[in-house]
């Protein structure tokens, strides 16, 4: 995420870390090159001025050159003008209303139809929600069926009404739907078209005045960077929208999209998308993306991610398990797969500080654990209750039965012997004093 822009405002502030006393000159070379920076990660020309003008005052302001660490409080000023740039603070979604409707608007291929089921499986399973989704796409009969699987995905009812061509109707029907069978959220799904056009807008501003939303969502792809910017000032200007969905923030995107919208439209980014999942959805906090940008990891977000995965129940029967020495393969399986639940390996490594800086050129597999599943999901029950059984000839047919080289599955069996080992002796009573030398 932002790789480019993290690189360049590391190689910016280098200008400072490396002179041994600072200067005016080093200062505003400094900031010529974050502005070279956010020019490069497609910030318009305008806003990207305005920051470093911005930055400017304050360091004037703090004095910068005569405090101990200047270049610290660089990056500082920096970051606090970057959350500021993204919106401040973080920006809630307005569940009032019963139901509260909510609206998504955005062009076709900006992945409001998949925005729609991740929003709809957030407000289920993390605001205790029974939510509705309302097919309002009445051009194309695939995009009924594509929210339909969705909702199949998540487990929420899908409103639509295949004959009928009047978007308004359908979203009033779907709501009333929605007040007879106790749903508390709706989630209107709404044409697109490849670009911004006049029918489209009027459609949707007709269905926004009939339904009254109490939130109007705009999604956006971020890989179209300025664009993305021009199509939310097009759609703000008809709908004056309540926030921005930025999507695809997991592909291989700039930032400028994600850096300018605020600026331009006066609307908080609210979530973003990063990836294709439904579980791919994050709460937009400003200061937590400025900390990502500039290298500095998000152990917050990071913390957050494990602690919704790992359930303190799970984690007491694993200990037991371990104490009497029965952690298995199967375990092993079951801890991969929370793992992976937290997000990609990627994104992941994003969020700790330093790390995306120091794997920048190592190449990281979406599916880390590809191999380590398939052998271990070649292996018979037994095997994975009783890995000592596994001998020379077992190891072959686990090999060959998931695609892997005998080395791989030897590779796995000490890595599990050492894992197994470990854990072992945190639960002895040398446990406490090795948590204590490790710092815990
Ligand atoms: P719509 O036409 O606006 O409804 O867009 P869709 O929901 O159909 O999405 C278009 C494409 O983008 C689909 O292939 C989605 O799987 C993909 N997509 C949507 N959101 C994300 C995301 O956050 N990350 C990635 N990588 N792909 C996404």
């Amino acid at each position: 995420m932002f790789d480019n822009l993290s690189d360049k405002l590391d190689k910016a502030f280098h200008i400072l870390k490396g002179h041994g006393k600072i200067t005016e000159i080093n200062v505003a070379e400094t900031l010529k090159e974050v502005r070279r920076a956010l020019l490069d990660a497609d910030v318009n020309f305008k806003i990207a001025k305005d920051f470093t003008t911005r930055v400017k005052d304050k360091a004037i302001g703090e004095n910068v050159l005569t405090t101990l660490q200047p270049g610290q409080l660089m990056v500082k000023l920096v970051k606090d003008e970057l959350t500021e740039l993204m919106g401040g603070d973080v920006a809630g979604i307005n569940l009032s209303g019963n139901p509260t409707v909510i609206l998504m608007s955005g062009l076709q291929g900006s992945g409001k139809t998949t925005f729609s089921g991740k929003l709809a499986n957030y407000l289920k399973t993390k605001k205790n929600k029974k939510p509705l989704l309302i097919a309002g796409d009445v051009y194309r009969p695939a995009a009924i069926d594509q929210l339909h699987v969705v909702g199949g995905q998540i487990g929420v009812e899908v409103y639509s009404e295949r004959e009928n061509k009047n978007p308004v109707e359908i979203a009033l029907n779907g709501i009333k739907h929605a007040k007879a069978n106790g749903f508390n959220v709706v989630v209107v799904d709404t044409a697109g078209r490849l670009a911004v056009d006049e029918e489209m807008m009027t459609e949707i501003a007709n269905v926004h005045k009939a339904i009254n939303p109490q939130e109007t969502l705009f999604v956006v792809d971020s890989m179209t960077g300025q664009d993305a910017v021009n199509t939310a000032k097009a759609f703000n200007d008809r709908l004056n929208f309540d926030g921005v969905i930025l999507t695809k923030l997991d592909g291989d995107t700039r930032g400028g999209a994600a850096l300018s919208i605020k600026s331009v439209v006066n609307k908080p980014i609210k979530f973003v998308g990063t990836g294709e999942k439904m579980e791919a959805i994050d709460v937009f906090y400003p200061s937590r993306m400025a900390d990502r940008i500039l290298g500095m990891g998000d152990v917050v977000s990071l913390v957050e991610r494990a602690q919704e995965q790992f359930d303190e129940e799970e984690a007491r029967k694993l200990q037991k398990k371990i104490a009497k020495n029965e952690f298995g393969f199967d375990d092993f399986l079951q801890q991969i797969q929370q793992v992976k639940k937290m997000g990609n390996m990627k994104d992941l490594i994003g969020m700790i500080p330093g790390a995306s800086k120091a794997m920048k050129d190592v190449e990281i597999e979406d599916d880390a654990f590809k191999h380590i599943e398939a052998i271990i999901q070649s292996m018979t029950p037994k095997e994975r209750k009783k890995p000592s059984i596994i001998d020379v000839k077992r190891k072959n047919r686990i090999a060959k039965g998931s695609g892997t080289k005998i080395e791989q599955v030897n590779q796995l069996m000490k890595q599990f012997d050492q894992m197994s080992k470990m854990m072992k002796m945190m639960q002895g009573p040398g446990g406490k004093q090795l948590m204590k030398m490790m710092g815990g």
